[in-house]
């Protein structure tokens, strides 16, 4: 993209370090060129039905932290005219009124929401060990594919839903939007059921066993998702060494309830390079052949599944999926500390998406960027990733509507 403007700045720059200040200069070419207007539209239209658009909330967070909420548009032309004016750094979406949220304001009623989840590294940080907080890497990704993974196909298997949209946040996780109809009118009670059956990680800080997974059989989405977790398992144990130093193995060993075979494991793993596959592999050898010799093992028949779901199930910020009116950021918005766009990605492709290819809004705009044709190419790509959930969902209201219809003839 040819801009004349960016060459000049980054006369006065060296090539690939950007700031925040250079947002509001670069966000309205951002949202009259690149952001997908007219297929954001669509989809926030089919996910507020039989609601109009103009009943959505949206919220903005301009320059220096100054938010609004309550905005909303009823059409592509006024949604351009209100990013125009206002220039978001960042853009989040909210619920579905009875009203105009910024009629009604607080005397306004949340009808429908679509079913959200909100997948942070930040809570990892007691598993992860390659970075913390803010901090995120190619191998801390490994645990958002797992979540994403995980989370789509007890979406789509357990609770038939198929309007799911995959978010990039844009620093250190991943959005995931249900929009089918039965999942935007989920009441509260309803939410929360769907946040827990995706719950298995309990206890804080002090809660050194944080998985039970009882004696009996286990039910098929813990299998499926173990079968999951099997897929990367071996690499998360070379990428983040979870046994490997003393500390990472007296963590380890804690999750081990039975003394006798907590004290066995702790000789041999303790006298034998620090490994984590190597380590892993013995444990197991251990733990069978315990298994076997002891008589009454069912307290601990799962104990190897519950340490890989402890290290490596989902771990979601329940608050945002039982609240009916939270407000998530939007996809294709920007991350004000990053430049980088809130891509929509395909599940099955989550475990190929490189944190340095996501694209941002500098190298977009700066076509003398080193990344300038990767992140345009990839930019194509999430825009085509989202229009693709988007006419499947208008393919599914369509008929949702046509139903509706017929049976309201009926009665
Ligand atoms: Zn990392």
């Amino acid at each position: 993209m040819g801009l004349g403007w960016a060459r000049q700045q980054n006369a006065s720059r060296q090539v690939g370090h950007y700031d925040e200040n250079m947002l509001p200069e670069m966000l309205p070419i951002y949202y009259t060129r690149l952001f997908p207007q007219n297929i954001f539209c669509r989809w926030l239209t089919c996910g507020s039905s039989p609601q109009p658009l103009s009943n959505r909330e949206l919220s903005f967070t301009l320059a220096d932290d100054v938010y609004l909420r309550y905005l909303s548009f009823s059409d592509q032309k006024e949604l351009q005219t209100l990013l125009q004016k206002k220039c978001p750094h960042k853009l989040d979406i909210g619920a579905v009124y009875n009203t105009k949220p910024s009629v009604g304001r607080h005397d306004a009623v949340v009808l429908s929401r679509e079913l959200v989840f909100d997948i942070d590294l930040t809570d990892y940080d007691e598993v992860r060990t390659c970075c913390q907080e803010a901090k995120v890497c190619a191998k801390c990704w490994t645990f958002m594919v797992i979540a994403c993974e995980i989370i789509d196909k007890t979406l789509k298997e357990d609770f038939g839903f198929q309007s799911i949209l995959w978010v990039f946040s844009g620093r250190r996780g991943i959005h995931c939007w249900v929009s089918d109809y039965e999942a935007r009118t989920l009441d509260s009670p309803g939410r929360g059921a769907v946040a827990d059956y995706l719950c298995l990680i309990m206890g804080g800080d002090n809660q050194n066993k944080k998985v039970h997974l009882g004696g009996d059989n286990l039910h098929t989405s813990i299998r499926r998702a173990l079968s999951i977790i099997d897929k990367y398992f071996d690499k998360l144990l070379e990428e983040q060494e979870f046994f490997s130093t003393s500390d990472r193995l007296e963590k380890m060993l804690k999750m081990i309830p039975d003394e006798t075979l907590r004290s066995q494991v702790q000789k041999a793993l303790e006298g034998m390079p620090d490994s984590s596959s190597e380590r892993w592999k013995k444990f197991i050898s251990i733990y069978e052949n315990y298994c076997r010799e002891a008589g009454n093992s069912r307290k601990i028949r799962y104990l190897a599944e519950e340490i890989k779901i402890q290290y490596c199930y989902p771990r979601l910020d329940v608050n945002v999926t039982k609240g009916f009116n939270h407000l998530l950021k939007s996809p294709f918005s920007i991350h004000p500390k990053t430049g980088k766009v809130s891509v929509v990605f395909k599940p099955s492709n989550a475990k190929n998406m490189k944190l340095d290819e996501i694209p941002s809004i500098y190298s977009l705009l700066d076509d003398s960027a080193p990344d300038n044709a990767l992140h345009e190419t990839n930019m194509k790509a999430a825009v085509k990733n989202f229009q693709e959930v988007v006419f499947s969902l208008e393919k599914a209201e369509a008929i949702r509507r046509k139903q509706d219809g017929n049976m309201s003839l009926d009665f």
